[in-house]
């Protein structure tokens, strides 16, 4: 036993070591997500996955992990992108991706029209009413659906908060206009204040909420800007005091997931140079090269987590802002750095 396991630490040795000296094959992970569902089971249980329009991001990934342990999923889809959302899921555009490890489909029991930057209709402006994007909606700000949500399921156990929008994200901090800040903040920020004071009163004690971040909100990561890094550090912070205050009022928890890169159709709008990688590409790239564990990272990777942090075994956990990232938030030095190499 103990030889083997001395064996197996220097056979981790050495590929770590080829692996400087020769790239490591970007294969994807053979195995992703390991199968949650049947120590998880979240029969009965209502998911509300705010920020999921196609089966591209991280709302996906968790709506699956979620489905796969047993839960009703319902999920808020932002306005522009519902018709295509829903045209797509009628067409079997998502079919392959829908599978659950038991081989039968995810449903998603009511998709409900959701902008989160709006917390009462009366604070929808009247271009927005009268967009063309809208037409025909009502009930998208955040108070309307979880009265909406109430109203079909009574108490609900989860609420992941899947989103974010800054209008200049391409632009450095020092180019951010007061509008485009705030505009980050709002949407990528107060929307999760917004969601967890709205939702916690129709949620069951011992339920929990989840958000998504990026380790820009305490590093600099050059290229996502616009505000988005401080929107990122607001939502930290926030799951900190959400977490003592829906703690105390409604025995609800409250985590957010810090992912690593992944090329969902958010992340693929950040910044495109003709002829140069776009933001993400790079992120990933950058991430694989310096990472400690060197493997691509899967949405699966954060769903199983957030299945995780809403379930059960993590009754605990309250207020953390857990990584998932193959590690690079620890590292320090970039190792593909051209100063580490020798002339
Ligand atoms: P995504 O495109 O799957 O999700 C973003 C969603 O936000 C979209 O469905 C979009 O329609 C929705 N949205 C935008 N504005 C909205 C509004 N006003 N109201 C309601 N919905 C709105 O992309 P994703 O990258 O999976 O993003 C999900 C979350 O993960 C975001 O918070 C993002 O910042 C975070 N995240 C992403 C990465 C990454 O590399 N992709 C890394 C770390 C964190």
């Amino acid at each position: 036993m103990f030889s083997k396991l001395v064996l197996s630490l220097l056979l981790v040795g050495s590929s770590a070591f080829v692996q400087r000296a020769l790239p490591a094959a970007r294969v994807r992970n053979a195995r992703v997500a390991p199968s949650m569902a049947a120590q998880i089971d979240l029969t009965g249980k209502v998911a509300f996955i705010a920020g999921v329009a196609d089966s591209t991001g991280y709302g996906w990934a968790i709506c699956k992990a979620l489905a796969n342990a047993g839960a009703t999923i319902t999920v808020g889809t932002w306005p522009p992108v519902l018709g295509i959302f829903e045209k797509s899921l009628s067409t079997g555009k998502f079919d392959e991706d829908m599978i659950l490890d038991d081989g039968s489909t995810m449903k998603i029991a009511k998709i409900y029209p959701l902008d989160a930057v709006y917390d009462t209709f009366a604070d929808v402006p009247e271009a927005t009413r009268t967009n063309k994007r809208y037409a025909g909606l009502t009930g998208y700000s955040i108070s309307e659906v979880a009265k909406a949500v109430e109203a079909d399921y009574g108490k609900i156990d989860i609420l992941i908060h899947s989103l974010a929008n800054g209008p200049e994200v391409t632009k450095p901090l020092l180019e951010t206009s007061r509008a485009g800040y705030l505009a980050a903040s709002s949407a990528s920020a107060y929307s999760f204040v917004s969601l967890v004071s709205n939702f916690a009163p129709i949620m069951n004690e011992g339920g929990a909420c989840a958000s998504l971040t990026y380790i820009a909100s305490e590093k600099v990561i050059p290229g996502y800007g616009g505000g988005m890094s401080s929107a990122k550090a607001q939502l930290e912070s926030d799951t900190r005091v959400l977490a003592w205050e829906a703690g105390r009022k409604h025995k609800v928890r409250v985590n957010t997931i810090s992912a690593g890169p992944l090329k969902s159709r958010a992340a693929s709008a950040i910044g495109k140079e003709v002829g140069k990688k776009t933001f993400i590409e790079y992120a990933i790239d950058y991430s694989f090269a310096n990472a400690p564990l060197q493997r691509d990272l899967e949405s699966d990777n954060v769903g199983s987590t957030a299945l995780f942090l809403c379930s059960p075994m993590a009754a605990a956990i309250t207020g953390v802002t857990m990584y998932v990232d193959n590690g690079l938030h620890a590292m320090g030095l970039a190792v593909d750095s051209k100063a580490m190499q020798m002339d």
